[in-house]
């Protein structure tokens, strides 16, 4: 029997049992194959544990677990306001170790411990708290149609959901999908992204404490080109729920189809930020700085597309400068300074360089930054770029990096049909005290989500997701529910008279 845990101390001192294995039917169980992934400290680059890879038939035993749990009386038939309760004991739990999870989701992903514990815990808790509230209230219709006969409705579980998830946000990204499934009743083959492993391991431990019933919830790590992709091919999964790259998602639509699955994907985008002249100067400065930079810049609905309007495009720029250096410090998960940690691997550092590089020969202008940071490490130094086309790499694909391109418009209509001039569609912000202009431009945008005087406002009581190519389907607030039902109608006939 393989030793399915291992003590680790984290650079702040925290000690705590790691997981490593698969968990399927409420048990820690080693890979069929023994393949393993690796966890990495990015800004060592030294290894933090090794948790096991899930293989095809892995992946098949999680969700022959989650069918069976799907028909056992132990879920089934559970009331609603009871499995509210099993999910408000979830967050609860999780509430209760909140620094140990921020500790193993900054350590593995290289965010700001203190950002972190602030605002994924928060987030990761509030959002299954507030899903515990809609297990009870996911309701059907009364539908009157003739005297003779009527029909309700009934909304049902889709059944068993694969989810797919991203390394930025480790732990909140899992509660955005386990929330949502759980308050509607079904069971769930959740996989965590390679490049960060470790927290959801300790989050099925909770899982287990709670008390929800065997196989409900089986989480496994594995390659995405493996288990992911056996996931989304198994005929016993109902639905897959997908957060990652646009690419990926793609190729999941293309599997799903052999399938028929539904399918929720929230991918990519290249997001807008549009400043205008009558706006209030220093907080655009301050909330396109933040829109861009924060958690490195690796958050799907970055804006990283700034948009000044000409008269003070020159002023935005100087600005956009000193905030980047009196607030963008750069440094490691611990130091209660550190404002932009290390990416989180080196493929990604890679990829981030790589872009910077072709911003640089195809002729855009460095403003600040423009390469990594000395020594050990995934550290890169927030970059700006002036004299941006519109045809360049840096302007038009997501980077997911501290990399920003800041170009200037004259007119409203210039601003709004360059902002949407793109693939994506995820969120967009628009600067101006002139309230029409602020709503005509929200309703103008190609977007899922438009921040109006900010950014990257996020809650889980409101609906998030893309339109284009930056997604399929909603996550959040009650919006987030209609994934995860499937409405049967009951046709009544109520007599013999007509
Ligand atoms: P990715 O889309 O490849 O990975 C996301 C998840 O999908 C991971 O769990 C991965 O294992 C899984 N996956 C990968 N290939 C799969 C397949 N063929 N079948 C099923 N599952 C599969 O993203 P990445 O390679 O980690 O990052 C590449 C780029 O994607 C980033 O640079 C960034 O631009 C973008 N990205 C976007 C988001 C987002 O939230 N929108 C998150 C992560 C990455």
């Amino acid at each position: 029997m393989a030793n399915l845990s291992i003590e680790l101390t984290a650079p702040n001192g925290v000690k705590y049992t790691q997981p490593t294995g698969l968990f399927i039917n409420n048990e820690f169980v080693a890979s069929s194959k023994g393949e393993l992934i690796e966890s990495i400290d990015p800004a060592t680059e030294s290894k933090i544990a090794e948790v096991h890879a899930a293989s095809e038939e892995d992946v098949d035993k999680a969700v022959q677990a989650a069918r069976a749990a799907l028909k056992h009386e132990s879920w089934k038939h559970l009331p609603g306001t009871d499995r509210g309760i099993l999910m408000a004991k979830l967050a609860d739990l999780l509430e209760e170790q909140k620094e140990l999870f921020a500790t193993i989701d900054a350590w593995d992903n290289g965010k700001p411990y203190s950002v972190a514990l602030s605002e994924d815990l928060p987030e990761a808790i509030g959002t299954i708290r507030y899903y515990s509230g809609w297990a009870d209230k996911t309701f059907g219709q009364t539908i009157s149609t003739t005297s003779a006969k009527f029909a309700y409705t009934i909304r049902q579980p889709i059944g068993v959901i694969g989810q797919i998830i991203p390394w930025n946000y480790p732990l909140s990204m899992a509660a955005w999908k386990l929330g949502p499934a759980l308050a509607c009743g079904n069971t769930i083959v959740i996989k965590a992204a390679e490049q960060t492993p470790l927290s959801i391991l300790v989050l099925a431990t909770l899982i287990k404490k709670a008390g929800f019933p065997p196989g409900v919830v089986n989480i496994i790590n594995g390659y995405g080109r493996e288990a992911g992709a056996a996931l989304v091919q198994h005929p016993l999964v109902d639905k897959i729920a997908f957060t990652g790259s646009t690419a990926t998602a793609s190729q999941i639509m293309k599997m799903a189809s052999g399938t028929l699955k539904n399918i929720t994907l929230e991918t990519g985008g290249k997001s807008p930020l549009l400043v205008f002249n009558d706006c209030d100067l220093e907080q655009a400065v301050k909330w396109s700085h933040a829109g861009i930079m924060s958690n490195k810049g690796e958050i799907c609905t970055a804006t990283s597309r700034i948009l000044v309007q000409q008269d003070i495009y020159e002023k935005f720029l100087e600005k956009f400068k000193v905030q980047v250096k009196d607030v963008s410090k750069v440094g490691d998960q611990w130091d209660s300074e550190t404002f932009q940690g290390p990416q989180v691997t080196r493929t990604q550092y890679d990829r981030i360089l790589s872009f910077i590089e072709a911003g640089k020969s195809e002729g855009a202008t460095v403003l600040c930054g423009g390469g990594a940071r000395e020594g050990k490490g995934f550290f890169i130094q927030p970059t700006v770029f002036t004299d941006v086309k519109d045809t360049m790499r840096i302007y038009r694909e997501e980077i997911f990096g501290p990399v920003v391109t800041i170009s200037s418009f004259s007119t409203e209509d210039e601003a709004v049909d360059r902002a949407n001039d793109t693939t994506y569609g995820l969120g967009a912000s628009v600067f101006t005290k002139d309230l029409e202009r602020a709503h005509r431009v929200a309703a103008e945008i190609e977007a899922g989500m438009v921040w109006i005087n900010s950014s990257q406002d996020c809650d889980f009581r409101i609906p998030f997701g893309g339109v284009k190519q930056s997604g399929i389907g909603r996550e959040l607030g009650e919006a987030g529910l209609e994934g995860y039902t499937q409405i049967k109608a009951v046709h009544v006939n109520m007599g013999t008279k007509l």
